[in-house]
């Protein structure tokens, strides 16, 4: 078969069947103001952590929230937990707080 340099792109779909959200349940239920999240990205303008590095709160959330467990991991570690997200967040979601709970969440599951 000849050879034209292209490959199949590995489907990057999230079958969330197939992922297990009861730890992102349970920070929920510690970080009840998640639910009050609506995704308008102002966290991410003010970060701390976004300024010198890719760091993304509010995808780091949407990692979270579709069990993405591996680069949630690594993204979650570049929170500095200065709180400046919290202070600008319109839904007064204590960001501060998931942020720890998140990288508490990683620690648990590191293998
Ligand atoms: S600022 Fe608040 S409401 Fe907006 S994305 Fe961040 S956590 Fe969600
Ligand atoms: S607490 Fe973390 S996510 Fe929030 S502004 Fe500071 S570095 Fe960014």
């Amino acid at each position: 078969m000849k050879e034209f340099g292209f490959q199949k792109q590995k489907d990057r779909q999230t079958d969330l069947d197939q992922i297990d959200l009861s730890q992102i349940a349970s920070v929920l239920q510690i970080v009840d103001s998640w639910k009050r999240c609506i995704g308008c990205g102002s966290c991410a303008a003010v970060c701390t952590a976004g300024q010198f590095s890719s760091f993304n709160p509010r995808r780091t959330q949407m990692l979270a929230r579709q069990g993405c467990y591996s680069t949630l991991a690594l993204e979650v570690a570049k929170c500095q937990l200065c709180g400046k997200c919290r202070l600008v967040c319109p839904r007064d979601v204590d960001t501060r707080k998931l942020m720890h709970e998140l990288k508490q969440l990683q620690i648990s599951l590191l293998p």
